[in-house]
């Protein structure tokens, strides 16, 4: 008989997870707190960015996104295909924009460090920049412009994995928040809900920011506040790439929206919206994209992005004999999911752990762990 797989989180990480565990013929029960909006995934603004990474990455972080960048274009085929709604993959690419000379040379440093990883990235003069995006404004005085980066629309991805679980015959359950895990000197067997248990061969937990709250799983992953906007583009304050500049970052939906985010707090799980903060992102909008200030404002939204303390994704079996851990995913979440749920899929599939060659193995922070003695 097939395994049991209880998920734990119903962002897309987890839910990635047990789809790809159900096309292997797993049984599979995902318990997600709250509904679908609760999630970093709901706020997130869906960019899949690989080509830039921060000088401080570390090169197995890189590679991590760089795969799971590769794997999105047959994700999406997929997913829409077996739920059958459109999840908005955009292929239009990137411009990093810059405003200043000092911008300039923090575009022209990273381009340094990213070309020869991930090509093409390429220079744009000013009438190239005008012809790609001819509303951006005439005071940008440099753009680089990234093919292959691509987006998509992170509430139509979520929807359609609930779909796909469900239709691959998985169980989904909203308002079901795992309290705690039942472990006996075999591994976990349950996980406790508030009125009942639910009953498991292997616990995943992709409880997000939140997976370091869970009594037992030693996580120490903390929520990184992310607020951020949605306007309605009205023509000709319309831009179709999405446009990227230190300080701001802008992403066009199809049907008009554009979502103009996003700050990163490190103010634990205050989910207030801060005006002051909206005024400033429209500010920084306005910037780049002349007239912004002016669009009609749809909302404001908060997310917690979960880290790590070295920043690198969780993934890996856990303390816990039957329990595989899967967080910490930052600011890069959408981008990894592809990738992150095929190793967890496997891991559950071959019951191998090889945790002293998992570089983001959850035991890597174990004060006697050879990972960081080493
Ligand atoms: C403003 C913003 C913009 C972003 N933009 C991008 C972007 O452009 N590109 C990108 O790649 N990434 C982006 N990210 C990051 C990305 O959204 C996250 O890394 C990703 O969504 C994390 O997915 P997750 O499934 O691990 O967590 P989440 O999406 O947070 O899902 C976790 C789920 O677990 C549930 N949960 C919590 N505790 C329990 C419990 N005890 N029991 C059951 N369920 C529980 C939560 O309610 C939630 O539904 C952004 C994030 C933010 C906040």
């Amino acid at each position: 008989m097939q395994k049991t797989v209880v998920v734990a989180g119903g962002g897309i990480c987890g839910l990635s997870i047990a789809w790809k565990l159900l096309k292997r013929r797993f049984n599979v029960i995902v318990l997600n707190r709250g509904n679908l909006q609760g999630s970093a995934t709901w706020a997130s603004a869906g960019m899949l960015l690989p080509s830039f990474s921060p000088a401080n990455m570390s090169p197995g972080v890189s590679q991590l996104m760089y795969e799971s960048a590769l794997m999105w274009s047959d994700f999406a085929q997929e997913l829409e295909l077996t739920s059958k709604l459109d999840i908005e993959y955009r292929t239009e690419g990137t411009l990093r924009v810059a405003l200043s000379e000092s911008e300039m040379h923090e575009l022209r440093s990273s381009y340094q460090r990213n070309e020869a990883s991930y090509p093409p990235i390429d220079w744009l003069s000013k009438s190239d920049l005008a012809g790609r995006e001819p509303s951006l404004s005439s005071d940008i005085c440099g753009a680089v412009y990234s093919a292959n980066d691509k987006q998509v629309d992170s509430r139509r991805v979520l929807v359609a994995l609930r779909r796909a679980v469900q239709l691959c015959g998985g169980s989904l359950l909203d308002d079901a928040e795992v309290c705690d895990i039942v472990i006996d000197e075999y591994g976990a067997r349950a996980v406790k809900l508030a009125d009942r248990l639910v009953g498991a061969d292997v616990v995943v937990i992709a409880t997000g920011a939140w997976s370091g709250l869970l009594p037992k799983i030693r996580v120490p992953v903390r929520p990184i506040k992310g607020q951020i906007l949605t306007l309605r583009m009205r023509r000709p304050i319309w831009i179709d790439h999405v446009v990227w500049a230190p300080n701001i970052y802008l992403v066009p939906r199809h049907d008009g929206r554009l979502l103009a985010g996003a700050t990163s707090d490190d103010v634990g799980f205050d989910a207030s919206i801060d005006p002051h903060v909206s005024n400033n992102l429209r500010i920084r909008a306005e910037n780049i994209l002349p007239g912004a200030f002016t669009l009609e404002l749809l909302e404001e939204c908060v997310g917690f992005r979960p880290y790590s303390p070295d920043g690198a994704p969780i993934i890996g079996v856990g303390h816990c004999r039957g329990t595989i851990v899967a967080t910490g995913l930052g600011r890069d979440g959408i981008l990894l999911a592809p990738k992150v749920s095929d190793i967890v899929a496997d891991i559950v599939a071959t019951n191998q752990a090889h945790a002293s060659r998992n570089p983001f193995s959850p035991l890597r922070f174990d004060n006697n762990s050879p990972m960081l003695s080493s």
